[in-house]
C-alpha cells in the first residue's frame, strides 16, 4: 500500500466524517423540534384535562353546552373542524356558532 493511497484513503474518511458531521447535526436539531413539539402538546393536553370536567359529576341537562362554553374560554376548540386543540388564532366562528345554537 503506497503513501498516496493512504492519503487518498483518509481523505475520503474525513470527507465521509464531515457529511456525517453535518447529518448528526440535522438529527439534533430534528430531535429538539420533536422535543419541543411534546412539550406542547403535553401541555395542551394537561391544559385540556383540567378544562373537561369529570364525567357524570354534572348530571342535569344544560350541563353539556356549559362544559362545552368553559372549554371553549379556557382556549379549546369546541367545534367539529378542530375539537380539542388550543385556539390560537383568536375566536373560532365554527365554535361561537355551535355555543350559541
Ligand atoms: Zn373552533
Amino acid at each position: 500500500m503506497d503513501k498516496q493511497s493512504l492519503f487518498v484513503q483518509v481523505a475520503n474518511l474525513e470527507e465521509r466524517i464531515g457529511e456525517l458531521y453535518v447529518e448528526l447535526g440535522a438529527l439534533r436539531h430534528k430531535i429538539v423540534e420533536l422535543i419541543e413539539e411534546n412539550q406542547r402538546l403535553l401541555q395542551e393536553n394537561e391544559r385540556y384535562k383540567a378544562a373537561v370536567p369529570v364525567e357524570g359529576a354534572s348530571p342535569h341537562d344544560g350541563a353539556g353546552i356549559d362544559n362545552l362554553k368553559r372549554i371553549y374560554q379556557e382556549g379549546f376548540h369546541i367545534c367539529n373542524v378542530k375539537y380539542g386543540s388550543l385556539r390560537t388564532e383568536g375566536e373560532c366562528l365554527f365554535c361561537l356558532s355551535f355555543i350559541n345554537k
